[in-house]
């Protein structure tokens, strides 16, 4: 793999979480002309509980185009920068695996939870020979879709009303200032309430058009080993006081969502309360299970660790 956007906040936890993984080597890392050239031990202030894995410490950070030395593309990359990278790193022919919003409204790009949507892989449209984008949506988004799908499925959802209180983390390194966020909530991100209404739409949405009309997901998730997976992609607690960030966020390794306090509602039926880990479920995490899903249905043939 190489990681476009690799010394940020989404970066360094996909170096985390790649580190010891038994399908993906980080074979590079690329970043703003701020670090390129430096060794990746040199350009990143590590953020994470221990230390820059050693393998990657004498990496050279390069700039983020084609040609990589890679053969799969993981971007983290600021969506300014993300568009025409990602569609430049897709048409010379990488699959590439996105967390930034450019490209996930894309008709040809799938916009991926596999637990969710994983027969709009189907959408996939290969750029050049091998080539196409594949993202998550926005770390909010993830978790709505999550709570929302079960419910979707079984009883049909006509209307939600969502409030997200968000980890300082989803702005990235060095994120808000202090001044601004101690002893205040900023009550606004820019374009998010649009990117949780329409992703959430376009991931609950079914395929159509060609041979994808109606596809759905043709296999239980469980069965297919994904190593990122939790067992549990959803818990349901009962305590009044739960789900809580510090008691909650890890909970699957920080890729399972908890939810709270269902209850009746007067307004809207039912209501309840959902937490995830913002960089690791929100971000990371979900493109690394996008990579294992893309392995799994064999879009990655040939690139990775297949024993
Ligand atoms: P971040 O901490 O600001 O990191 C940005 C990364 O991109 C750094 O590696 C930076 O390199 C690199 N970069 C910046 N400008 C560049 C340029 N012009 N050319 C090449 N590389 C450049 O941001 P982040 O929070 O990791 O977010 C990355 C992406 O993931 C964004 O699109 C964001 O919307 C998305 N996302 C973030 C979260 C989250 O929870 N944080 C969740 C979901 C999605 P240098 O270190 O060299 O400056």
């Amino acid at each position: 793999m190489g990681i476009l956007g690799a010394t940020g906040t989404v970066g360094q936890r996909l170096v985390a979480m790649l580190e010891g993984h038994p399908q993906l080597v980080v074979t590079a890392v690329a970043a703003s002309d701020r670090s390129q050239g430096k060794t990746f031990g040199e350009a990143c202030v590590w953020r994470l509980p221990g230390n820059v894995p050693s393998a990657l410490r004498a990496l050279q950070v390069r700039p983020p185009e084609p040609p990589l030395d890679c053969d799969i593309v993981l971007s983290s990359l600021p969506a300014d920068t993300a568009g025409p990278v990602e569609a430049q790193f897709a048409a010379a022919g990488y699959p590439v695996i996105s967390n930034s919003s450019s490209h996930r409204m894309d008709d040809d790009v799938p916009l991926l939870i596999p637990e969710v949507n994983a027969g709009h892989l189907a959408m996939i449209a290969r750029r050049s020979g091998r080539g196409f984008i594949v993202t998550n949506p926005n770390c909010s988004t993830i978790m709505i879709a999550l709570a929302l799908a079960p419910l979707q499925s079984r009883f049909g959802v006509e209307a939600g009303v969502v409030t997200t209180m968000q980890a300082i983390s989803g702005a990235g390194y060095p994120g808000v200032a202090s001044l601004d966020i101690t002893d205040n909530v900023v009550p606004y991100i820019a374009s998010e309430e649009e990117k949780i209404e329409r992703e959430t739409l376009k991931i609950l949405g079914r395929v159509d058009g060609g041979g994808a009309r109606g596809r759905p997901a043709e296999f239980p998730l469980s069965e297919l080993g994904l190593h990122t997976a939790p067992l549990c992609p959803i818990l349901v607690r009962d305590e009044p006081d739960r789900p809580q960030p510090r008691l909650d966020r890890d909970a699957g390794g920080g890729m399972s969502i908890t939810i709270g306090r269902i209850a009746r509602d007067r307004v809207l039926s039912h209501r309840f309360v959902a937490l995830s880990h913002n960089t690791i479920r929100g971000a990371a995490g979900a493109a690394i299970l996008n990579a294992e899903l893309l392995a799994a249905e064999g879009y990655l043939s040939g690139m990775i660790n297949e024993q």
